[in-house]
């Protein structure tokens, strides 16, 4: 079967904006575990020769701060579950926030691949400065794209099917 990527991120950074971008028309909902939000969102994504499953772990987003960063590990955990590349997502415009660094720790630790993509970055030329803030998060090339623009999608690609 084909190789699993999942997104992680905090809320509103672009996962599902991401998400579509890639996914074309192939998107099923799936619901597996009753009672418990873990609402996983799968399309098939293929780049190149390559043909990969995508999974979008945000599920419902908590809105309230306490929440999002026991929400921010589960997703964490089911993407170190389930999946052969994490991609993190991380929002230029917030920059790095605490729980970023708590959620790339426990991915560092899990020793999967991961890939770091910065989005938002509208501008590359304005932007990468602040892009490169995040190399302290410790796990690797943060890699810039603007997922509404579709900036910089080919080069995050490529990054993500190196791994498999
Ligand atoms: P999610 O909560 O991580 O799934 O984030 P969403 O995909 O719902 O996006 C949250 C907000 O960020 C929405 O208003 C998007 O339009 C916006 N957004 C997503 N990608 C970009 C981007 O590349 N640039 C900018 N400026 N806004 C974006
Ligand atoms: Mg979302």
């Amino acid at each position: 079967s084909k190789p699993i990527v999942a997104i992680v991120g905090r809320p509103n950074v672009g996962k599902s904006t991401l998400f579509n971008a890639l996914a074309g028309e192939k998107i099923s909902i799936v619901k597996d575990y009753p009672g418990v939000t873990r609402d996983r969102i799968y399309a098939d994504v293929t780049w190149l020769d390559k043909q990969f499953t995508m999974i979008d772990t945000g599920g419902i987003e908590p809105e309230s701060k306490d929440l999002m960063l026991s929400h921010m590990r589960q997703q964490a955990e089911i993407a170190i579950e389930t999946a052969d590349v994490i991609m993190f997502l991380v929002d230029v415009r917030q920059g790095l926030v605490d729980s970023d660094f708590k959620v790339a720790d426990m991915l560092r630790k899990s020793g999967k691949p991961v890939v770091l993509v910065v989005n938002k970055v509208d501008n590359f030329d304005k932007l990468m400065p602040d892009v490169y803030e995040f190399y302290n998060l410790g796990i690797g090339d943060p890699i810039p794209i603007s997922a509404n623009s579709k900036l910089g999608i080919g080069d995050m690609l490529d990054e993500v099917i190196k791994h498999f």
